[in-house]
């Protein structure tokens, strides 16, 4: 937690203002907010890395240890249905969690299994053009998979 009168960093500003948001939408959609809830959103909102339901646990279980990884995988599995978090889709079997519900993209490194937010409005639907006519579209991702720039430096 940010200590009173100190500046905050926008990264942790911007961490804040999407707690606001996790505990109004959460009382708007009548799912209790408990300090290990708000803990778990914290380290996923506060994270660039898409962490995985094993990465929020490894962090939380410091300062909450009685916490079980069984608990973080239910609540984030709970946040997910209600639409407050969304799953990554990724080349591998570990879901990953990202707490940005604005309609973006990934790029996925295939070595260390980081997984970057991709803007580009170039990759636009109309562009694409799929032939998906028996469904009704709600949105589109795009995952992009690469070698990151340390492990490309790790490798040379
Ligand atoms: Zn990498
Ligand atoms: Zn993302």
């Amino acid at each position: 937690m940010p200590i009173k009168g100190q500046i905050m960093k926008n990264s942790e500003l911007r961490t804040e203002n999407k707690i606001s948001q996790f505990i109004k939408r959460s009382k708007e959609l009548g799912l209790k907010v408990t300090p290990q809830r708000i803990a778990i959103y914290r380290e996923l909102a506060g994270s660039m890395q898409h962490p995985s339901t094993e990465m929020i646990y490894k962090n939380i279980k410091d300062y909450y240890p009685n916490i079980s990884l069984t608990t973080v995988y239910r609540t984030l599995e709970t946040f997910e249905k209600m639409g407050l978090i969304s799953v990554v889709n990724t080349l591998y079997h570990a879901a990953r969690y990202d707490a940005n519900m604005e309609p973006h993209h990934h790029v996925v490194c295939v070595k260390c299994k980081k997984i970057e937010d991709l803007y580009d409005d170039s990759i636009a639907y109309s562009e694409l053009d799929p032939q998906i006519d028996n469904y009704k579209i709600l949105g589109y991702s795009v995952l992009f998979s690469g070698i990151c720039e340390e492990c490309k430096t790790l490798n040379n």
